[in-house]
């Protein structure tokens, strides 16, 4: 039915009226009053979001220019870095840290299963010389639905004393708490069509003192993504280049609808829908691709074992217009993914579950319990 598609991919993610309403207008001049008040207050909104008082940088670009510019702001020729990997976004940050020149050592872990930080400490600790200048990791890997510890790899990452942290944390910022100031993170990127309920067009990137002291000596060439810039531009309210203003608006309205839901109460309602996704698939016996106890809270995958994932993908789709996400690379067919990230309430976790219910009816394959999906997933919901 037309206008009626749901998304529940780990991005796009849906969007409320006000945030598409708010940018419904003419753009303003971006050097103007008005607009300076509005990069006033989305600079605080962002702090708050991120809990930092540091800066928080907004881009016209995706998640990945965000990332990209994070780590080529703070890196030199040839430095050597740390990018763990374990999945398709924790190998991308490996091939943009190549495409720059850096010496790059992967520490990987199998897909579904989360990085190992134990790895991450003994790399570190057996580099005496302090030859390594940044750990790269993905906090929420997307592709697969696992979070890495970000928390324990940090500690480590802190005990080496000379490397930076920088942190994909594009499906976990507005999802799970990334507390910048307290754990000392020092580049923390991150995108709008994810947990920010906005359309895509937007990358922040949040940096730390370290980081800037970093960005001092770094010499990987950079122009539009270099970040001094912004810093002194947002300093007065303002932007180096023509800013995207009216996704500027859309920030402002869906800030504001984040504070007024509190940040608490958003982790909680993700940490909630997560549990809820959990258990429906199990409760329909359809086995939860990441390890158990590392699941992501913005993104459940799930391997239907014995039957096509794009299959049931298509039938709840086409019958109930609910769009999941399918699987990325080796995983196409096994693995359908359902975003719980952003502007999501506790009805689309029941729709989605009751459609897969019904996919799975049509496909010759029901539950053994008519409902119990949807049973497990209000269980989850009213606790
Ligand atoms: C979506 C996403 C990105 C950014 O992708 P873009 O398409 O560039 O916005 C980066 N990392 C993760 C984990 C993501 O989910």
């Amino acid at each position: 039915m037309k206008d009626k598609l749901q998304l529940m991919i780990p991005g796009p993610t849906p969007v409320p009226e006000s945030v598409l309403l708010a940018m419904a207008r003419h753009p303003i001049g971006h050097r103007s009053g008005e607009f300076q008040a509005i990069v006033k207050r989305t600079t605080e909104q962002l702090q708050w979001l991120h809990q930092t008082k540091g800066n928080v940088l907004v881009l016209a670009g995706s998640g990945t220019a965000a990332m990209e510019a994070g780590i080529i702001n703070v890196l030199s020729k040839g430095d050597r870095v740390i990018c763990g990997d374990n999945g398709k976004f924790g190998e991308r940050w490996v091939k943009v840290a190549k495409a720059y020149g850096l010496d790059v050592q992967v520490i990987s872990a199998e897909w579904g299963q989360p990085l190992d930080p134990e790895a991450f400490r003994a790399a570190l600790e057996a580099d005496t010389g302090k030859q390594i200048k940044a750990v790269i990791i993905t906090h929420s890997e997307t592709s697969t639905g696992v979070l890495n510890d970000l928390e324990t790899i940090n500690r480590h990452v802190k005990a080496h004393g000379e490397a930076l942290i920088v942190v994909d944390a594009v499906t976990s910022i507005g999802a799970t708490s990334v507390p910048v100031d307290a754990w000392g993170l020092d580049v923390v990127a991150s995108g709008s069509q994810k947990g920010y309920m906005m359309p895509p067009g937007l990358g922040f990137v949040a940096m730390g003192e370290r980081a800037w002291k970093a960005h001092e000596h770094s010499d990987l060439p950079k122009f539009y993504l270099n970040l001094g810039p912004y810093r002194k531009t947002a300093a007065k309210d303002s932007n180096p280049f023509t800013p995207a203003v009216n996704l500027y608006f859309a920030l402002e309205t869906a800030l504001e609808i984040m504070q007024k839901e509190g940040l608490e109460a958003i982790f909680a309602r993700h940490s909630r829908q997560q549990r809820a996704t959990q258990a429906a698939m199990q409760a329909i016996g359809l086995p939860l691709y990441a390890a158990p106890g590392h699941g992501s809270p913005s993104i459940t995958a799930v391997a239907p074992e014995g039957l096509d994932a794009e299959a049931v993908r298509k039938v709840v789709k086409n019958r109930y217009d609910i769009l999941l996400a399918g699987g990325q690379d080796h995983l196409k067919g096994k693995v359908f993914r359902i975003g719980h990230l952003g502007f999501v309430c506790d009805r689309d976790i029941l729709t989605a579950v009751a459609a897969i219910e019904g996919a799975l009816v049509e496909l010759g394959r029901p539950p053994a319990q008519p409902g119990a999906g949807v049973a497990a997933a209000a269980a989850v919901l009213q606790s």
